[in-house]
């Protein structure tokens, strides 16, 4: 358990005695062959190919220090990366830490995010493999994983397999990260204080993914920046329409009822991001326990929600939200 915190910066500390606290805390596994310390590391892979990814967040756009913890950047960072290998249907290998800081980072925050990204690694089972430490002009952090992974004996679930006739189902929970997103904009976290964490630490259905390609599935995404707008993600890769059923995600809309209105809570289910849950298309029958349908697949283009379209679609990064 902590103590009191440590009030010490970055600029109170040489790079070495950095490495030297934040390394240690990461545990090995039995596939990394050489880890943290050497110029790279070394992996060995059972299967013949690797899946690659990474992704990235700043402080003040991906995150605020009043509404998330280092501890909190750093678990939805692991989060974020290993449901992108999943959506593939692979599992994880090892993961590339990046960290870019200024002077007047508190060490408390680089060892609750550091202490973070390994117990979340560990969960994901997984493990750091390595990484880069850069110091930052003030006012700048930026932490960033790749992720590296593997696929089981089975070809990667792509976005673009969709087929007309096929069933659309999610794995996991829809809007309740945004919804608590919502809440700490108006200041009313303890309004819904499950909604709040579902913000700050995302759970992935990791284990789905493999397990959905294993089941046949045609496509596969992970919903990171909303049900409508991955779901298009799909049709678009697939040249298909996705019609979502409403009474599927009737159930969803309730849940957040409690703490946002009832059009609120319409909207956090179809269009907020962040929530890493995975969404994919089976052929009929072939949808596996742990997943419930909530559409289906046909000739066209787009998405719609009872036939119908919806007009808001979910988080862009580079622009407001835009209907596509
Ligand atoms: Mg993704």
């Amino acid at each position: 358990m902590t103590h009191s915190p440590d009030p010490r910066t970055l600029a109170d500390v040489e790079e070495q005695e950095l490495l030297d606290t934040v390394l240690p805390r990461f545990a090995t596994r039995r596939d990394v062959l050489v880890g943290p310390g050497d110029d790279t590391a070394l992996l060995r892979l059972r299967s013949g190919a690797a899946l690659a990814t990474t992704d990235t967040m700043v402080l003040g756009r991906d995150w605020l220090d009043g509404w998330s913890t280092g501890a909190d950047v750093g678990h939805k960072l692991v989060v974020q990366n290993v449901a992108d290998i999943a959506a593939m249907g692979g599992r994880c290998t090892g993961l590339l830490v990046t960290l870019v800081a200024d002077e007047d980072t508190t060490l408390q925050w680089v060892s609750d995010f550091t202490d973070a990204v390994a117990a979340a690694a560990q969960a994901a089972a997984t493990a750091v493999i390595g990484g880069d430490l850069s110091s930052a002009p003030a006012g700048v952090r930026m932490v960033s994983i790749t992720a590296l992974g593997e696929l089981d004996s089975v070809a990667p679930v792509l976005r673009s397999g969709a087929r007309a006739g096929d069933v659309v189902a999610v794995c996991g929970t829809l809007g309740r990260a945004a919804a608590g997103l919502v809440l700490l904009q108006r200041g009313t976290p303890e309004a819904g204080p499950d909604l709040v964490l579902a913000q700050r630490r995302p759970a992935a259905p990791y284990d789905q993914g493999p397990r959905a390609a294993h089941a046949g599935a045609t496509a596969m995404i992970d919903i990171s920046d909303g049900l409508l707008r991955d779901a298009g993600r799909i049709a678009r890769a697939s040249g298909v329409r996705i019609d979502l059923d409403p009474a599927a995600l009737a159930g969803d809309i309730q849940a957040l009822a409690p703490a946002l209105d009832t059009a609120e809570a319409e909207e956090c289910v179809l269009t907020g991001g962040e929530e890493h849950s995975l969404l994919a298309t089976f052929p009929i029958g072939s949808v596996p326990s742990g997943w419930r349908q909530i559409g289906v697949v046909g000739a066209g283009a787009g998405v719609t929600v009872g036939g119908r379209e919806h007009v808001r679609v979910g988080w862009d990064h580079f622009g407001s939200a835009k209907t596509d």
